[in-house]
């Protein structure tokens, strides 16, 4: 069954409009609204050694049920080599058809990590390369919580799930996180670790986009200097000074400087990908602000367009998705 999916996503400029979503299909409200109910749980699962994948009928995860099953094993291979773990604990992840319900529609992914469950949204409005990364998001969270304990800041946990997932996206010849954070720099809109790792930092869900690359380009320094054991050390203790000899403030200013140095291999046009990530945010924040006005699918599906094509680096694209979101969101 896996092997004929693909041709289910195109990878074209059409992809985001290539299939008929249903209206009535199950969002993530529904579906942990059916897991808390007595003797409940989603109609559809299927057993996968260290996960069950629940899924609801219609959807497209019904009958795609081999592959998910395929590319989330890959993903978690993915993690686990990253992070040096080899968890046995069992985990629940639940695949909806349809963007989430209000207030989460602003999310593809995310998890509970105590209650060892993930969440993710599969309805064709992305490349599969897209969900894989996705996937390999929510796994970093879930493991690192389970494996290392809790982050010590917001840097930590989304700049881990930032630093595993984005080689998924590079080796599919997408933009490089090196090349983000260079063109950031380049344009002055890198923040700093400190301010990263500060209560001043927002990560706001997907809303503050410049932080959540920022902090998988500093954990991808740290990484680097240091290796991952050392990483994930400092993941639940922030302990700068004890595991690398280096003061927060001394770290800052080494990755600062490595990140200037780049300056000379930036390939990207350095401020329209700033310009457009901010455009991202912007976007996000207009469409939770405005959920109940804007109601259907189609402004999310610009705006998954808007995220994917500027994760690909073609920016022109995503320039036009920015336009067909406003379009679609506007008052007539
Ligand atoms: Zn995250």
């Amino acid at each position: 069954m896996g092997s004929n999916v693909r041709h289910r996503h195109p990878t074209t400029d059409a992809y985001a409009h290539a299939y008929r979503r249903d209206p009535t299909s199950p969002t993530l409200d529904s579906t942990i609204a059916a897991l808390r109910r007595p003797g409940g749980g989603l109609s559809l699962a299927a057993e996968a050694g260290r996960f069950t994948l629940h899924y609801q009928p219609g959807t497209l995860a019904d009958g795609d049920t081999d592959y998910l099953v395929t590319l989330t094993e890959r993903a978690l291979t993915h993690v686990n080599k990253t992070l040096g773990a080899s968890p046995t604990w069992h985990f629940d992840l639940y695949i909806a058809g349809t963007p989430f319900a209000y207030p989460g529609e602003t999310s593809r992914g995310y998890t509970l990590a105590y209650g060892r469950q993930v969440f993710h949204r599969y309805d064709a409005t992305g490349p599969l390369v897209e969900l894989e990364s996705g996937l390999a998001h929510e796994l970093t969270h879930l493991t690192a919580l389970n494996e290392f304990r809790p982050a010590s800041s917001a840097m930590f946990s989304e700049g881990l799930a930032v630093y595993v997932q984005w080689p998924i996206l590079e080796a599919a010849g997408w933009l490089q996180l090196d090349q983000v954070c260079a063109a950031m720099h380049s344009t002055g809109a890198l923040p700093t670790a400190l301010y990263l790792t500060s209560d001043a930092a927002g990560y706001n869900g997907y809303l503050d986009q410049d932080n959540y690359m920022a902090s998988g380009c500093f954990v991808t320094f740290l990484v680097s200097r240091w290796g991952m054991e050392k990483v994930t050390q400092l993941y639940h203790s922030a302990a700068w000074e004890a595991v690398t000899g280096l003061t927060l403030a001394e770290l800052d200013r080494l990755w600062i400087e490595e990140t200037a140095a780049q300056a000379s291999e930036i390939v990207v046009e350095a401020k329209a990908l700033v310009d457009l990530l901010e455009e991202i945010g912007n976007a996000y924040a207009y469409q939770a602000a405005h959920l109940k006005e804007i109601e259907g699918q189609p402004a999310s599906w610009a705006l998954d367009g808007l995220r994917v094509t500027w994760r690909m680096g073609r920016f022109d694209k995503a320039r036009a998705y920015t336009d067909e979101f406003y379009a679609l969101t506007a008052n007539p």
